[in-house]
């Protein structure tokens, strides 16, 4: 069969390595694209692989912490009603790595001087960035420097960064241990700058910033403990200088030849999203001295540790294939340090920390991509606070609908947010995606059969499902020409496609978010009935009426249908289209969104990414195999896969269906999608929501692993090229280790209760400490 996979990916300037991301040459053109790469994060703050040092070249300078954000005001050419007044970007903040140095009062620049080697290194099994380079100065001078910095996983508000520098000759150094502030986001819509300066101070080897988001006022405060090895000058010889939203501690001295300068800097960085506005400033301060009387090495010491134990629920061994293998640690290791799931009220944009672009907000990504890769992988509460994030914004969902004109608590979650408002502002996706609503009520049923946390339901599902339900209920229409339900006027998940009637994603996911609501009632009202009294009074339930239009709406709606082909449709009309596959496309016409026009895209039968195809993953166990072959042959060809969560999905699905090559490829597509930079864009940050899907296609994919009804089955199909896979599940309490060789399955349970799940129509049960192995 004809595949539409276009293999666009440019060769990568990173080395293979199972565990580490390095880069031996200085490639000043490639460096922002290894500023995202290379990015580093802990859950509380982000920091691309900016030089710590003075850079005039190319560069996308990133710090940012999670939860602080500025609402941009709205830039938009023509203003339709309903239009959020703004777009909420996480800003990008104080600069803590800085370290300015001169060399005989030359400013060390990598732009300017000559650079002689260069290496970098990231450390995912670590979470460490390490960077050597020599360099020549205009007078000659050479200088070696080594930088290594980590943000702790276990001390989310600190940063450590150690730089040694020494001279091939005797030279005067100075050098400025920084925090600035004075920073902008290359992605203002008004050139705005976002932050007011309120104090900055340094005294001691030690220096302090203070600044405010405007409009959101935003506290936040960084603080640094410096201290000085190797140098011909006592410990507290600096120089505190400070200024509007700038301090640094400065040294300047003769250094001999060839002996190392260490700078060590220790930065507490709190913000008032996680402290008092006034105490921001003395809990930065506590941070860096409690990290700084800690010490470098035992800093390091834990944060490797946390990292060793994440490491142990969540990696995945390829044997085999060290692209693949470094590909699927690459996206583990920026998914665990994009979220940690300590804080309810944080979520996973679809950038991460690693640079501007969707301005670090949640899409439904999360849901229908990240929320799997969370559960397997990491304690409940983890994922299970990716969930409370939506209920604490179910409130604003119902505002959101309401301004649109819905009523009687109907809840449309916004495509874009980050305080629950809806920030994006293309008609066609604003008002018409809706399909992200199904996303969301998709999440609960997929965090309740994992873990059978049913009672989350009492608690705060049901609230949110009903919120859904009566927004579709609302959202559809009654034709009398159908004698069905429809719904007019949406985009799918295809963004190509807009203003269309009758998606059927769209459709699909609105009957089944009113069967699923309506079904939750039910359980909570027979298990939890003091529960659903509490919630029918507070949300006004009309439990007879309600439930009896939502069966109607959900047993007769319409869903566009080829009779013939006996395939759905993707909507009315598909079928008027010029249906000429991508493969008789010329090459030189795609990305067709960088290439065509927008009329010409909408009138072609291209598809963003799975549409049709993305209801039947989400639905696989209850997809018959032949229908999904018939779809999945009718759609691929059509697909373009220019989101980057298409590929995944088409992994999956293609796994299932035994088309291995065609899977291998989307594979490769996912899990190195930015290691390769197949969307020629890697420089504005990674596709961190999409690496959620990576997980997905080795596990639910190549590892075949399924939830049948509540059950776990596994359906393997390991890629031609791996002669081993190794995953891990934490799965109702127990910890798995499943591998997979030809031939051959092996379950272990590591810890925790006796599990089982099924293989093919055979089932398995194994105790605790146990490994069996089943011949496939
Ligand atoms: C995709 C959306 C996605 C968004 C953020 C878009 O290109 O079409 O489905 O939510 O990117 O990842």
């Amino acid at each position: 069969m004809s595949s539409s996979v276009l293999n666009t990916k440019r060769a990568s300037h990173v080395a293979i390595h199972p565990w580490k991301l390095t880069e031996s040459t200085w490639d000043p053109a490639r460096h922002i694209e290894s500023e995202s790469l290379f990015a580093l994060g802990n859950g509380r703050m982000g920091q691309r692989a900016n030089h710590e040092e003075t850079f005039t070249g190319t560069t996308l300078p990133g710090s940012y912490i999670a939860g602080v954000y500025y609402p941009d005001k709205t830039k938009v050419g023509w203003w339709k009603n309903g239009y959020p007044e703004s777009f909420a970007k996480v800003l990008n903040s104080v600069n803590w790595i800085a370290v300015r140095v001169a060399i005989n009062k030359q400013e060390l620049d990598l732009n300017t001087c000559a650079v002689e080697s260069f290496y970098r290194e990231l450390n995912m099994e670590t979470g460490v960035l390490t960077r050597r380079f020599t360099a020549r100065m205009a007078d000659g001078t050479g200088v070696t420097v080594e930088a290594t910095r980590f943000l702790s996983m276990v001390r989310d508000e600190v940063g450590a960064l150690r730089y040694t520098i020494q001279t091939d000759r005797d030279a005067s150094l100075f050098l400025s241990a920084d925090l600035d502030f004075r920073v902008t986001n290359h992605d203002a819509n008004w050139e705005e700058t976002f932050w007011t300066h309120l104090h900055a101070g340094a005294l001691d080897n030690q220096a302090w910033t203070v600044s405010e988001t405007k409009k959101t006022e935003f506290r936040v405060a960084a603080h640094q403990c410096c201290v000085l090895k190797g140098a011909p000058v006592a410990p507290n010889d600096s120089q505190g200088v400070f200024s509007d939203g700038w301090a640094s501690t400065d040294w300047a001295f003769t250094q001999k030849a060839d002996t190392p300068v260490v700078l060590t800097k220790y930065v507490g960085v709190v913000s008032s999203f996680n402290a008092p506005r006034e105490a921001v400033a003395e809990r930065a301060a506590e941070r860096a001295q409690e990290a700084a009387a800690v010490g470098f090495e035992a800093l390091l010491a834990e944060h490797v540790q946390a990292w060793r134990a994440k490491w142990d629920t969540a990696d995945i061994v390829i044997e085999g294939d060290d692209a693949a293998q470094q590909g699927i640690r690459f996206n583990i290791f920026h998914l665990l340090q994009t979220f940690t799931g300590v804080d309810e009220r944080l979520n996973i944009g679809p950038k991460g920390f690693t640079g501007e672009k969707y301005g670090g907000s949640t899409y439904w990504d999360t849901e229908a991509y990240c929320l799997p890769f969370y559960l397997a992988s990491a304690d409940p509460q983890v994922a299970r606070n990716l969930l409370v994030y939506r209920y604490k914004h179910l409130d604003k969902a119902i505002e959101n609908a309401a301004k649109l004109g819905f009523t009687n608590g109907a809840a449309l979650y916004p495509m874009v947010t980050m305080n629950g408002e809806e920030c994006h502002n293309e008609w066609e996706i604003t008002f018409e995606e809706i399909h992200r609503n199904g996303a969301i009520a998709y999440g609960i049923y997929t965090y309740i059969r994992y873990t059978l946390d049913r009672a989350y339901l009492a608690e705060y599902g049901l609230e949110v499902l009903v919120g859904i339900a009566r927004f579709w209920a609302q959202r559809v229409n009654w034709s009398d020409h159908r004698k069905a339900y429809v719904m007019l006027g949406v985009t799918g998940p295809n963004e190509y496609e807009n203003n269309v009637n009758n998606n059927y994603y769209t459709n699909f996911m609105a009957a089944w978010c009113l069967e699923y609501a309506a079904e939750c009632a039910a359980y909570v009202k027979e298990h939890h009935p003091s529960d659903y009294a509490r919630i029918a009074t507070k949300i006004d339930f009309r439990e007879t009426e309600e439930l009896a239009q939502w069966d109607a709406i959900h047993r007769q709606m319409y869903y566009p249908y080829w009779e013939e082909k006996q395939l759905f449709l993707q909507q009315d009309g598909f079928l008027d289209k010029d249906l000429v596959p991508v493969a008789q496309l010329d090459p030189a016409q795609r990305p067709i969104n960088q290439k065509w026009s927008w009329d010409r895209i909408l009138r072609s039968p291209y598809i963003k990414q799975a549409d049709t195809l993305q209801g039947m993953f989400f639905f696989e166990d209850r997809t018959d195999r032949d229908v999904l072959r018939r779809h999945f042959d009718f759609y691929e060809p059509f697909t373009v896969h220019e989101s980057s969560l298409s590929p995944s999905v088409h992994t999956i699905l293609a796994t299932r269906l035994g088309y291995a090559d065609q899977a291998y490829a989307f594979y490769l597509r996912t899990a190195r999608l930015d290691l390769d930079d197949y969307n020629h864009e890697v420089r504005e940050g990674l596709h961190v929501t999409a690496m959620g899907g990576a997980w997905m296609s080795v596990v639910h994919g190549f590892g075949g692993m399924r939830l049948v009804g509540d059950n776990l089955t596994f359906a393997p199909a390991l890629p031609a090229a791996w002669s081993r896979l190794a995953f891990q599940l934490v799965w109702r309490g127990a910890h798995l280790r499943v591998e997979l060789a030809p031939g051959e399955l092996a379950v272990t349970v590591v810890s925790g209760p006796s599990t089982a799940f099924g293989v093919g129509t055979q089932s398995y049960t194994v105790t605790t400490g146990e490994t069996l192995r089943i011949a496939l």
